[in-house]
């Protein structure tokens, strides 16, 4: 399905969805431009970023400029440690604690998707945390035999993990696990020892959407629910929401 589609079936989730195709649209620029001018300069690639967040988000070139300056004097190297933006100390003129916060991880998103490489196959059974860039997830596929496929939400790795364990306290005890289903029959995983939990989806959904990240923000009434009841998730959505109130 389209975003656009989803969103006329789903008219409340217009700004979460619409924001997401932001994202996704930088993502695939950035993603683009990379392979083809074939950089293998760091700067280059923070130069490519911030050309294509400029343009998609529409902010005046100038006006994203001084990030490059920032980064740079910061001494931190996104390309090699997207995290690293999170805590860069943004001096804008205008721009409150919270919209420097979303900004910056907007802009780490690309430089997680180019740290993926193609066919990359890494489980996610050792840690519980993407074997690529070390984030949490909250997300994961059952497929058709059974198995359950962890998703990163920031580099968009994908590798297996047990079919019924916490990724956080690797608690495998069934009886310890709860399951919630919201209309569409997305799962909630709850995971009474550590109140960590994930939401899970079919490979019927994934037919239905065709992406992960899509089912992450058609599901948010879900996470609204299960932070209602005093669960925590580990990492954030597709747009950066870790909270959702
Ligand atoms: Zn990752
Ligand atoms: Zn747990």
């Amino acid at each position: 399905m389209k975003i656009e589609e989803v969103i006329n079936e789903k008219p409340y989730l217009r700004s979460p969805l619409e924001f997401y195709g932001k994202i996704k649209n930088l993502t695939e620029q950035c993603k683009k431009d990379k392979e083809m001018l074939n950089l293998d300069s760091d700067t280059a690639l923070i130069d490519i970023v911030l050309k294509n967040f400029s343009l998609v988000f529409q902010i005046p070139y100038e006006s994203v400029l001084f990030l490059k300056d920032e980064i740079l004097k910061s001494g931190k190297n996104p390309v090699k440690e997207p995290h690293s933006l999170w805590t860069l100390q943004v001096q804008g003129e205008e721009i409150s604690k919270e919209e420097a916060e979303r900004m910056l991880f907007i802009l780490s998103k690309p430089f997680f998707v180019f740290l993926r490489k193609e066919g990359e196959q890494a489980s996610f059974m050792d840690t519980g945390k993407c074997p690529v860039c070390g984030t949490d997830s909250s997300l994961a596929m059952i497929t058709e035999n059974n198995e359950k496929i962890m998703i990163c939400p920031l580099c968009g790795h994908r590798g297996s993990f047990f079919r019924i364990g916490c990724p956080y306290c690797f608690n495998k005890d069934s009886t310890r696990i709860e399951i919630l289903l919201d209309d569409e029959e997305i799962r909630a995983e709850l995971c009474l020892e550590c109140n960590t939990y994930i939401k899970s989806f079919k490979e019927d959904h994934y037919m239905k959407y065709r992406d992960p990240f899509l089912i992450d923000l058609v599901s948010l009434p879900l996470d609204i629910v299960v932070q209602k009841r005093g669960y925590i998730r580990r990492s954030p959505n597709i747009i950066g929401l870790r909270t959702i109130a």
